[in-house]
């Protein structure tokens, strides 16, 4: 039998394995297994060209035990019901891990932004907002940037809410630009957050940053400030990739030129003549190995050649369920998804808080909470899977749902 590609039931599988390692009977199982709330919505936007499009978009709220529920908005031609589910799972496990009041929400919306104009993109939004705003808002459920969406976006999507609910709009989505009560630090907290599960795994394996070779799968939000961070901590940078192919250089990229030219998607590697595959980047001989681009990149056929001591997980799923066994067989030191992409999550819960006190801190006292909260995230699940002798995945997992299932069981609804 081929190996699980499906997102959806390989996550159903890892919270039944947790949930069963924690203790919890069937039932919890059956409560936690999909969102609580799914929403399909369809959009109809005129175009530039005055024709109408009908766009699909989906909001799904996994759990919502602990408190509202929370998560990005993604605007990408491959998005599914199945899809927006699973990423709705894994927000209320990252929100569990982290230690937020929050369940797991996320949305998204059919299309291709690369193809749409900044008019088009504008009318998607709001019409998303307008389609969904029963059932979000700063006390239900708070939406945020994902995949292909930014401040722009947010700060339309905000924009829209405060026409439908006058007083009730501030809280109302996070990753908003900082003149609209957006957070210091929001931008780069997903790949701060990557570079604090670095620094705590390097420790582990005693690798030194300085000088170790690191290479990053994705140059778009996360893959691109990672690079910085990492170029700046003294690493060797020596491999990125976007979608078309990789660069490599095993003497270290010059990462300040590359962010320069890359797009606003991301793509840079068009520029050069020497590029190699995707699939070659994963191999490379390096320290430190970071997917933040698509899922299931490392899987049963590649896992037994990945060379990396330390796999940092930046992207969602990038690593399948058979590979995360392989790796962790071949004592590869994976910090999860659910982990490693939780400092975005993270500041955005920052942002709300300052949103709801009207008090606004500096960067520096965002990135401090950031910086404790992600070492006491790290610690605890790397302390779970040594305790409870399974591999990081499933003890990242049996962290981030404890909570959920806990605030269930006190609630009386298993
Ligand atoms: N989309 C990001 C994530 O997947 C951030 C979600 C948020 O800030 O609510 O974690």
């Amino acid at each position: 039998m081929g190996e699980n590609l499906n997102l959806f039931t390989s996550t159903q599988h890892v919270i039944n394995d947790a949930l069963a390692k924690l203790g919890y009977t069937e039932e919890m199982y059956e409560l936690l297994k999909e969102p609580v709330r799914m929403l399909t919505v369809r959009i109809p936007v005129r175009m530039d060209d005055g024709s109408i499009q009908v766009f699909t978009g989906y909001r799904a709220q996994h759990n919502d035990a602990v408190g509202p529920t929370k998560g990005g908005v993604r605007f990408h031609p491959e998005v599914d019901e199945e899809e927006v589910k699973a990423l709705s799972m894994w927000m209320s496990l990252k929100c569990g891990i982290v230690d937020l009041p929050y369940g797991g929400g996320k949305g998204g919306i059919i299309c291709d932004p690369r193809t749409m104009s900044f008019a088009e993109l504008e009318k998607l939004s709001r019409g998303y907002v307008r389609a969904i705003s029963q059932i979000v808002g700063p006390t239900k459920d708070i939406p945020a940037p994902d995949v292909y969406t930014n401040s722009q976006i947010m700060a339309w999507m905000m924009d829209e809410y405060s026409r439908l609910r006058e007083n009730d709009s501030p809280g109302f989505i996070t990753g908003k630009p900082i003149v609209l009560g957006g957070s210091q630090g929001r931008e780069k907290a997903t790949a701060q957050g990557v570079t604090i599960c670095i620094e705590e795994a390097a420790k582990k394996r005693n690798i030194n940053i300085k000088g170790a070779r690191v290479v990053i799968q994705g140059f778009g939000n996360a893959g691109s400030f990672l690079a910085k961070f990492m170029h700046d901590a003294g690493a060797k940078v020596v491999a990125i990739s976007d979608a078309h192919g990789a660069l490599y250089d095993e003497n270290g990229l010059d990462i300040d030129y590359l962010l320069d030219r890359r797009d606003s998607f991301g793509t840079v590697t068009t520029l050069f003549e020497n590029t190699i595959s995707n699939k070659e980047l994963l191999e490379l001989e390096c320290d430190i190995l970071v997917p933040a681009a698509i899922s299931n990149q490392i899987t049963s056929e590649n896992a037994h050649n990945i060379k990396a001591a330390i796999v940092v997980e930046a992207a969602n799923g990038p690593t399948t369920f058979e590979a995360t066994k392989i790796l962790s067989e071949r004592g590869i030191l994976l910090v999860p998804d659910v982990l490693a992409s939780a400092g975005g999550v993270t500041v955005s819960y920052f942002e709300w808080v300052q949103n709801n006190q009207g008090y606004y801190w500096s960067e520096e006292e965002v990135n401090e909470k950031l910086h404790a909260k992600l070492v006491s995230a790290f610690n605890n699940v790397y302390e779970t899977s040594e305790n409870r002798r399974v591999n990081m995945r499933l003890a990242a997992y049996m962290v981030g749902a404890r909570k959920m299932a806990e605030a269930s069981r006190f609630r009386g609804w298993v």
